[in-house]
């Protein structure tokens, strides 16, 4: 009898109504039961409660930040998300060209950062984070993302605050796997001014959850797109700010994302940053027919325009397009669906 909880994400989803937000709401209840036993399914979940609040958005004229309830949005301070260079040099002159361009607030991560052992690497990684300071001057909030490189090892973690400290960086994200909240909160007590930051790898609210109330988290990152879409965003972005965590979305790929990533704390005036992808590939760029440009004041503001505001571009995106077709004992399980605008 278990098997009922081993259902296709789609199965509670198709042909049901949506009258409100309170059917996406139910709809997520149902989904949680109906495919409890299947790993992907707030994957696949949050990809369709996303598209159910553009569509209520586009039905009822409103933006989805409106549908929300949370009051006027408040523009943000966007941080320019890049990688590592392969060289401290290189390093510096991505953070050249990110201040450059009037960014205000950088991030660097993954790359080479955190992978050397020993003396060499600790020197290797204070060059980096000094080189990234350097190119983008001392006003600019600098971030560092380590993508959870030391597993649980506190101690190695702590072996580089000392050169985040001097470098001035606002916060560490991910120097663990994000359910590894005992590494968390002891490098929390071992920071002075630097902050931790993690959350991309929630895949529930409840797991973001954990890590702002046991992680010693300075701010929590979520993804819309992993945590089961806008409204359990949203329930996490509220329970932070009750908590004094700041709120910041993840984000790194086409502007339809970050739409949907802003739309959970669009009003909350405290989380004043967001992620802002700049190396965007072909395809992300290529996705929607909108962008969400910085204004003149170099600030992001989530669109003011039914549902999320960003339409994409469907004849761009049907090069993409691979055709599958499974087919179990004659009945067609998936297909390929046609893009109709
Ligand atoms: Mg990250």
């Amino acid at each position: 009898m278990s098997h009922s909880a081993c259902h296709n994400v789609l199965d509670p989803v198709v042909g049901e109504r949506l009258d409100g937000p309170q059917d996406i709401a139910r709809l997520a209840v149902a989904v949680g039961s109906a495919s409890l036993d299947l790993l992907q399914a707030d994957h696949a979940w949050s990809g369709i409660e996303i598209a159910l609040w553009d569509l209520l958005g586009r039905a009822r004229d409103a933006p989805v930040h409106d549908l929300l309830g949370e009051g006027p949005p408040v523009p943000r301070t966007p941080y320019a998300s890049s990688l590592f260079g392969d060289e401290p040099h290189d390093t510096w002159a991505k953070a050249r060209a990110v201040a450059g361009a009037g960014y205000r607030a950088a991030k660097f991560g993954w790359g080479p950062y955190g992978l050397g052992t020993g003396e060499r690497g600790l020197a290797t990684d204070a060059d980096h984070v000094m080189a990234a300071r350097d190119g983008l001057g001392p006003d600019a909030a600098l971030l560092v993302d380590a993508g959870t490189v030391w597993g649980s090892d506190v101690d190695a973690a702590a072996a580089r605050l000392p050169a985040l400290e001097d470098a001035g960086v606002t916060w560490l994200e991910e120097p663990f796997a994000s359910g590894a909240l005992d590494a968390y909160a002891a490098l929390a007590r071992r920071c002075a001014r630097v902050r931790l930051a993690a959350g991309e790898g929630a895949h529930t609210p409840w797991q973001a959850r954990h890590l702002v109330d046991h992680g010693g988290l300075g701010f929590v990152q979520v993804d819309t797109g992993r945590i089961g879409g806008i409204g359990p965003a949203a329930a996490v972005a509220r329970h932070a700010r009750r908590r004094g965590v700041r709120f910041v979305n993840h984000t790194f790929t086409t502007h339809l994302a970050l739409s949907a990533s802003l739309q959970p704390y669009a009003a909350s005036p405290e989380d004043t940053l967001c992620e802002y992808p700049v190396e965007q590939s072909e395809l992300a760029r290529a996705a929607t027919l909108t962008r969400l440009d910085r204004g003149r004041d170099g600030l992001v503001r989530v669109p003011d325009a039914p549902g999320l505001g960003v339409s994409p571009d469907l004849a761009a995106l049907r090069p993409y397009l691979v055709d599958v077709e499974i087919t179990v004992a004659g009945r067609t399980l998936y297909r390929t669906p046609e893009l109709v605008p």
